[in-house]
């Protein structure tokens, strides 16, 4: 999809605010779309269509479930190097209205082979992380566990 036509689209469902870190919003203001990836907004597009119901990153006092950056407190009390999928700005940490984690998780299993690229899901979280950095992985669903 061409990227001004994807970033329309995906402001019909999502506030700059949910998706990146307090720190970036308030610096770069709406530049900071142009840093996420391209594979992540399609399939943020995609998985929010399918499931047809509001998902939330940032919201009620998180602030760290989208893209975090060196001065978010996450990543700045790490002391080997970090490069989650929350910083290549290619991740969000997701809750959907009315259904559980594990309920999500599940159907996106099921329709794995819709999915426009390879996704990554965090297991027995209560929480859906979902990440667009699968690249040298099998399968179109990488899970992992931290
Ligand atoms: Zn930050
Ligand atoms: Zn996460």
């Amino acid at each position: 999809m061409i990227r001004t036509e994807l970033i329309q689209q995906i402001r019909n469902y999502f506030t700059l605010e949910e998706l990146a870190c307090p720190h970036t919003v308030a610096y770069f203001g709406s530049r900071a779309w142009g840093f996420f990836r391209q594979d992540y907004l399609e399939t943020l597009l995609f998985i929010r269509r399918h499931f047809g119901v509001p998902m939330y990153c940032n919201v009620e006092g998180h602030r760290q479930r989208g893209t975090r950056c060196n001065l978010c407190k996450i990543v700045a009390a790490e002391e080997k190097p970090y490069v989650s999928a929350h910083v290549l700005w290619c991740a969000g940490d997701f809750t959907f209205s009315g259904f559980t984690a594990e309920e999500i998780r599940s159907e996106i299993k099921g329709i794995e082979h819709l999915l426009p690229y390879p996704i990554r899901l965090e297991k027995n979280v209560s929480w859906v992380h979902l990440d667009t950095s699968a690249y040298c992985q099998t399968g179109e669903i990488t899970e992992f566990e931290v």
